[in-house]
């Protein structure tokens, strides 16, 4: 394990976003990162893997700049890089949700609960806890008990939440998220909307995991994470499997991307079903004429037809 995972964010003012990825880009790979970084006037989000040493003098220089003061990371062990490629990207938001009139946290975020506080509320009758994440996300772990909003983009939660409103309102409202950037803007959206009891938790499921009190408790399953790893421990206390195969229904952890590529879907599917179904999340997709799977692994037209057939035997 002489590598490491960060992840980190730090809302504050970078006047020239488009200057400034150009130059992270270089000091990040004279330092041999890899990963993914998002820069925009508001801030920065990344999530990089390199060597401890690397790492460290990567986590030294940014502390040392006084426009991310304060910045914390999120660090994981990691045995090798967890990234193909370094990108540092100019972006008009540090995560999208595209809101008409956009929520500065440093104005307007809601109160920040610590891995202690935030177990007391999931045991609270009177608190509503949601999920601020993707649905294949949730599906492959989360807080028990927690809110599933029905969406693949972050961006499309405002609108879920609004959809749902009724639901919620009178509750006291807790989010949480994978290391906290997206219910910064979220619980800020949710107060503006007329909520009035928001509160999120400081530094998300990645804190909350590693917390020496909280140890991860009441987390069902494994947490997704983006980066080559797809999904990481959060539980130290018990492990649970809540993925479901998307064929079968048994329990499963293991996640493809369809094999249609305008389909691209990411869903959780053994070894042998991905064999049994080209790759492919339905039928439709499995007999697309760019079906990755079938090019990749030579498939010929007969055998195409052969498992094409595996489809009707699904209710
Ligand atoms: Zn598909």
């Amino acid at each position: 394990m002489d590598y490491r995972v960060l992840l980190f964010y730090k809302y504050t003012t970078i006047t020239d976003p488009e200057t400034f990825a150009a130059e992270h880009l270089e000091f990040c790979k004279d330092l041999e990162l890899k990963g993914r970084i998002l820069v925009a006037t508001e801030g920065i989000n990344g999530t990089l893997s390199g060597t401890k040493a690397d790492t460290d003098k990567y986590m030294e220089q940014m502390k040392a700049d006084e426009r991310f003061e304060g910045i914390t990371f999120k660090i994981d062990e990691a045995e090798g890089h967890t990234f193909k490629k370094m990108h540092v990207r100019p972006r008009p938001e540090i995560v999208a949700l595209d809101l008409e009139e956009d929520v500065d946290p440093r104005e307007l975020t809601g109160n920040y609960l610590s891995p202690k506080e935030f177990r007391e509320a999931l045991l609270e009758e009177d608190t509503i806890v949601i999920d601020a994440r993707n649905d294949y996300e949730y599906d492959l772990g989360h807080f028990r008990g927690a809110i599933r909003p029905d969406i693949t983009r972050f961006r499309d939660l405002p609108d879920w939440i609004k959809e749902n409103k009724e639901q919620f309102m009178d509750k006291k409202i807790v989010t949480y998220c994978t290391g906290g950037i997206r219910c910064e803007k979220f619980s800020g959206f949710l107060l503006k909307e007329g909520f009035e009891d928001v509160s999120q938790l400081e530094g998300g499921i990645a804190t909350y995991g590693k917390d020496p009190e909280t140890k991860g408790e009441f987390w069902d399953g494994k947490m997704y994470v983006f980066d080559e790893r797809i999904s990481v421990d959060v539980n130290q206390v018990e492990k649970t499997v809540v993925g479901k195969e998307w064929f079968d229904g048994t329990p499963c952890e293991r996640y493809i991307n369809c094999s249609n590529p305008e389909c691209n879907r990411q869903f959780l599917v053994t070894e042998e079903n991905e064999h049994k179904y080209l790759g492919a999340c339905s039928h439709e997709c499995a007999s697309h004429e760019r079906n990755r799977y079938v090019k990749a692994h030579n498939i010929s037209e007969e055998e195409k037809a052969n498992r094409l057939e595996n489809f009707k035997a699904l209710v």
